[in-house]
């Protein structure tokens, strides 16, 4: 059985490594040939627009997915009408991750908390969401943004000004800036069938809009009851099938949400070594129809992202107990080129040896 990946970056990778332990083939579509899945699978180069390419690849595969939520929802509808091919996660789950309008619409839909906000079009507009929200907010294109990529900082309706000057080509959105004590994401599955399954709540700390680092398991019970309820409302509300993950500002004890991602995430890679089933593999699961695995923590992980440039492997691989994943990428500032996971015994320990990792590192990032 071939699966389709619209998208071949490290997610695609991860998740074509996951499939082949279950006999699964793949076969990647991205525009640029050296994508870091496209050293692990088939890989069709050119456009996610590229209409002849997407027939090829629903023609090829009994399944397309995507790597990335920022694929032309207009192009899978189009090829998924000329090869009948099966699009998972659903397509309404996409449009809605893709612009960050809907997700909030969405999550007020479902009575899930969100952060007060308004959508802005023009400089009056943002002028209108500076009083309704207050000050300080974060202004962010609806679109197209990821990794802090596409927002700014507002303290005074002069920064909002010079912001909407550098950012206004586009659909905005203002919303509330959250004085946040940790931020947590939810990632779970929803199998064809219906069946559920919901990992261990993550918690994250994110440098410059970046993820640096993710702790899993995370929380307290009570916020991990609440954060999967919320989760399960969003996948039930799409039949969907795929992974899904939710990340949330936490202020108390109540749960805010920021954003939701109609895929496999980062803040989910921790599971490879430190859960019983990795969060690639049960994706594969879920849009297979297949039952899922399950989602237990083997122990307490640490995911260190490596950004800009990969440090000399020798030197990680010389940290006992350390996961190494070189995604094979060019080093560029601000580029996630890798991954390191630690899975200890106790929280205490896995702190210890996650803090000293960083400082060797030398990793932008506060621990809390
Ligand atoms: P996003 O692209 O929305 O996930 O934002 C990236 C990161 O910027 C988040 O994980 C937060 O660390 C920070 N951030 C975004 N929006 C807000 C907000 N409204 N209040 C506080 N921090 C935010």
């Amino acid at each position: 059985m071939t699966v389709g990946i619209v998208g071949a970056g490290q997610l695609g990778r991860m998740l074509a490594l996951a499939g082949y332990p279950l006999g699964l083939d793949f076969l990647c579509l991205d525009p640029a040939r050296d994508a870091p899945a496209g050293r692990v699978a088939p890989l069709l180069t050119g456009a996610f627009t590229d209409q002849r390419l997407l027939a090829q690849l629903a023609r090829r595969c009994e399944v397309i997915t995507f790597d990335w939520e920022n694929v032309s929802v207009a192009s899978l509808k189009a090829a998924r009408r000329q090869a009948r091919t099966r699009i998972c996660p659903p397509l309404a789950a996409l449009a809605t991750g893709q612009d960050r309008v809907a997700e909030k619409r969405l999550f007020e839909r479902l009575r899930i908390p969100t952060t007060r906000w308004q959508a802005v079009g023009s400089a009056r507009e943002l002028q209108r969401a500076l009083r309704r929200v207050g000050l300080p907010g974060v202004l962010k294109t609806r679109r197209m943004g990821y990794d802090g990529k596409g927002q700014a900082l507002i303290r005074s309706p002069a920064a909002a000004a010079h912001a909407f000057a550098q950012l206004g080509a586009v659909p905005l959105l203002y919303e509330e800036f959250v004085p946040f004590d940790a931020e947590v994401s939810i990632i779970g599955a929803r199998s064809t069938g219906g069946e559920m399954a919901v990992y261990p709540l993550c918690g994250n700390v994110h440098g410059q809009g970046i993820l640096r680092l993710t702790c899993a398991p995370a929380g307290t019970r009570r916020l991990q009851q609440l954060a999967a309820r919320y989760l399960m409302r969003v996948l039930t509300h799409f039949g969907y099938s795929g992974i899904l993950t939710i990340e949330f500002f936490v202020r108390g004890s109540r749960l805010i949400a920021n954003e939701m991602a109609p895929r496999v995430h980062n803040s989910g890679h921790w599971t490879i070594e430190g859960a019983c089933t990795s969060q690639f593999e049960n994706h594969l699961r879920a849009i297979l129809g297949l039952p899922l695995g399950d989602t237990r923590a083997l122990g307490h992980a640490a995911m260190i992202n490596l950004i800009g440039a990969l440090p000399p492997p020798a030197k990680l691989l010389a940290v006992p107990g350390l996961h190494l994943h070189d995604y094979g990428k060019a080093p560029r500032p601000g580029r996630k080129v890798g991954h390191c996971t630690l899975v200890e015994a106790t929280a205490a320990r896995r702190d210890a040896r996650a803090r000293a990792l960083i400082k060797e590192l030398a990793v932008d990032v506060r621990i809390p």
